[in-house]
C-alpha cells in the first residue's frame, strides 16, 4: 500500500501571483508512473476556488490589457529566457509526473517555448488595417482588442506544452487568464507560473486552479470568464463547447484522435517503418497525433508488417529518466488497464496479433505502469480496436488495395486530427493532401504538428468551435476585432442627412 503524502507535498493553486490553498476538502493523488508510488496531493476545486482566481484575473485586467504591447511583449522575452533556462527542470518534472522518457519531454518543452517566441512577436500580430478614403473624406480603421479573462483547461499528456499553446498568446494579447491543468500532471503548470512571475509579469494576469469536473463546471458556468480553450478527449470537448455555447463564452475545444498513415507500395518502407513507429509508440502512444492506425495499400502490406513487428518488439521500455529508454509507462494503473483490456478484445474481435505488450515486466519497478508495444494486423473498420481512441502503445494495421479506398476509410473515420502519407509519388501525395478531410497533413511526416507561428487543430470530432490554437488562428481566438469609421467634419462637409449613408 502506498503511503500517505506529507501535508508539505501538496500542490498549491497560484492566485494573485502567488501560491495559495483551497477552499475545497476534496483532494486527488499524483503518481510517478514508473513507480507507482503517490508522490503528491492535489486540491480538486470548488466554484469559490474558481472565483477567486476569476476575481485575481479581473482585477488585473485593466492595467494588463492597457500596457503598450511592447511592454507586454518584454516581459515574454524575459519568460521566454527563463522558459530556457528551466528547460531540464521542467521536462523533469513532465517525466516524473507523465512517465514519458526525459528527451521526449525535452521535446515537447521545446515546442511549448516556441509558443513564446512566437508571443514575443505580439506587437507586429495586433496591427489592424486602415483605408484612407472609403467615402469623402473618411477613414476606417480596425483594432484588435483583448477579450477580457480566458480560461485553459489541459490534458494530462502535455504538461508543459499543451498549457503553453493557450495563456502566452492569451496574455499577449492583454487578457488575463485562468488555467486549470489536468488534475494528474498539475505541478508544471505551478512552476511556470512561478518562472512568468519573476520575469515581470503583474499578479493576477495568470492563475493556475487545479481538479475535476467540479472546478470545469465552475468555470464554464463563471460570467467573469469571456473564453475557454479546451483540449482533451472529444466527448469532455463536445460538452465544453455545448455548454461554453450555452453560458455565451468564446470557445475552442480540441478532442480526441484516431490518426491514420497510408502506405503506398512505392513508398522506401524502411524509412515509412521507422517514421511509425516512433509515431505510435512515441509517449507510449499517449500522443493526440501519435499514428494510431496503418493503412496499408495492396503490396505493401507483407514487407511493412515484416518490418514493424520487427522493430516494435526491440523497443526497450523502462523508466522515463534511465538512458537509453525508449519508452515510459502509461500515465495512471486505470489508464495502463484499460488499455490493456483493448489488447485482450482485439485478440477476441479476430484481429491478429503479430506483437503481444501483455505480460512485460520492468525489473524493479513492478509496482510501474508499463504495458509492452503491441502490434495488431488485419484489422477492420467495424472493429473497436479501430473505432475507439485507445492512447497507448497500441498499432494496428487495415489492408487495402488502392489509394482511393484509403482517402475513403481516413474519411469516413469521425476523428480528423492528423494524418499521413508515406510514398516517392508526388501526384498520389498531391492527390491526398487535397481530398483528404483532416485538419493537419504529413506528406512522409509522420506527426505533422504545425510549428508555432502556423495554427494547431484538427477537423470533425477533433475539434469543436471555428479557431485553431497559437499562430494566427490563436491571436484571433483571445482577441476581438473592432471596426472604426472616422470623419473630421469640414466647414465644407454637410453632416449626414436622415437617408442611409452612402459614403460615396
Ligand atoms: P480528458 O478529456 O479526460 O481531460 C481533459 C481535461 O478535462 C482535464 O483537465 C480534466 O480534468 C477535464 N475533465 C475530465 N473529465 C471531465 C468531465 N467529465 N467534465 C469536465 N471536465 C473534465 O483528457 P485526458 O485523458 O486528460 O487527455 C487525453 C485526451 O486528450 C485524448 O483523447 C487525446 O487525444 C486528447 N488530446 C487532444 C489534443 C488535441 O490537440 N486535439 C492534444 C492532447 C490531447
Amino acid at each position: 500500500m502506498n503511503k500517505p503524502v506529507d501535508a508539505a507535498l501538496t500542490v498549491p493553486l497560484w492566485i494573485g501571483g502567488k501560491p495559495s490553498g483551497s477552499a475545497s476538502s476534496r483532494a486527488g493523488e499524483v503518481t510517478n508512473p514508473a513507480t507507482g508510488a503517490v508522490t503528491k496531493r492535489v486540491p480538486l476545486c470548488d466554484a469559490a476556488d474558481i472565483d477567486a482566481a476569476v476575481k485575481a484575473a479581473q482585477a488585473a485586467y485593466p492595467e494588463w490589457r492597457d500596457a503598450p504591447p511592447l511592454r507586454r511583449a518584454r516581459v515574454m522575452q524575459r519568460f521566454l529566457q527563463l522558459l530556457q533556462q528551466e528547460q531540464k527542470a521542467l521536462a523533469r518534472i513532465v517525466t516524473e509526473e507523465h512517465g514519458k522518457t526525459l528527451p521526449d519531454a525535452m521535446g515537447s518543452v521545446q515546442r511549448g517555448i516556441e509558443v513564446v517566441e512566437f508571443a514575443c512577436g505580439i506587437p507586429q500580430l495586433l496591427k489592424g488595417e486602415h483605408s484612407e478614403n472609403v467615402g469623402s473624406g473618411v477613414d476606417t480603421h480596425t483594432v484588435r482588442q483583448p477579450v477580457g479573462v480566458c480560461a485553459g483547461i489541459t490534458p494530462f499528456n502535455f504538461p508543459v506544452m499543451v498549457p503553453l499553446w493557450m495563456f502566452p498568446v492569451a496574455i499577449a494579447c492583454g487578457n488575463t487568464f485562468v488555467l486549470k491543468p489536468s488534475e494528474k500532471v498539475p505541478s508544471a503548470s505551478i512552476r511556470m507560473a512561478e518562472l512568468f512571475r519573476e520575469a515581470g509579469l503583474p499578479d493576477g494576469v495568470f492563475n493556475v486552479v487545479h481538479g475535476d469536473k467540479e472546478a470545469v463546471d465552475a468555470i464554464l458556468a463563471h460570467p467573469g470568464i469571456n473564453a475557454v480553450s479546451f483540449v482533451g478527449s472529444t466527448p469532455i470537448a463536445k460538452y465544453i463547447y455545448e455548454t461554453c455555447a450555452r453560458h455565451g463564452k468564446r470557445v475552442q475545444a480540441l478532442g480526441g484522435a484516431k490518426n491514420h498513415a497510408v502506405v503506398l507500395p512505392d513508398a522506401d518502407l524502411e524509412f515509412a517503418a521507422d517514421a511509425l513507429i516512433g509515431a505510435a509508440y512515441g509517449s507510449a502512444g499517449e500522443r493526440c497525433m501519435a499514428i494510431s492506425a496503418v493503412v496499408a495499400v495492396g503490396a505493401a502490406a507483407d514487407p511493412l508488417v515484416g518490418l514493424l513487428k520487427e522493430k516494435a518488439a526491440a523497443i526497450k521500455v523502462g523508466p522515463g529518466e534511465r538512458d537509453g529508454v525508449d519508452m515510459g509507462p502509461l500515465v495512471t494503473k486505470a489508464h495502463r488497464d484499460k488499455v490493456k483490456g483493448y489488447v485482450d478484445l482485439g485478440a477476441k474481435e479476430g484481429a491478429k496479433l503479430v506483437v503481444d505488450g501483455r505480460g512485460l515486466a520492468v525489473e524493479g519497478h513492478e509496482d510501474g505502469f508499463f504495458l509492452g508495444t503491441t502490434l495488431f494486423d488485419d484489422v477492420t473498420p467495424r472493429m473497436r480496436i479501430y473505432q475507439d481512441e485507445i492512447f497507448g502503445p497500441v498499432l494496428i494495421v487495415l489492408r487495402v488495395q488502392t489509394l482511393e479506398e484509403a482517402i475513403a476509410l481516413v474519411n469516413a473515420n469521425p476523428y480528423a486530427n492528423g494524418t499521413a502519407i508515406f510514398t516517392e509519388s508526388g501526384g498520389a501525395a498531391r492527390r491526398f493532401e487535397n481530398e483528404i478531410q483532416v485538419g493537419m497533413v504529413g506528406i512522409n511526416v509522420p506527426i505533422p504538428v504545425p510549428v508555432a507561428f502556423y495554427s494547431f487543430g484538427g477537423w470533425k470530432g477533433s475539434l469543436f468551435g471555428d479557431l485553431h490554437v497559437h499562430g494566427v488562428e490563436g491571436v484571433k481566438f483571445y482577441t476581438r476585432t473592432k471596426a472604426v469609421t472616422v470623419r473630421w467634419p469640414h466647414q465644407d462637409t454637410p453632416a449626414p442627412g436622415l437617408n442611409m449613408p452612402t459614403l460615396g
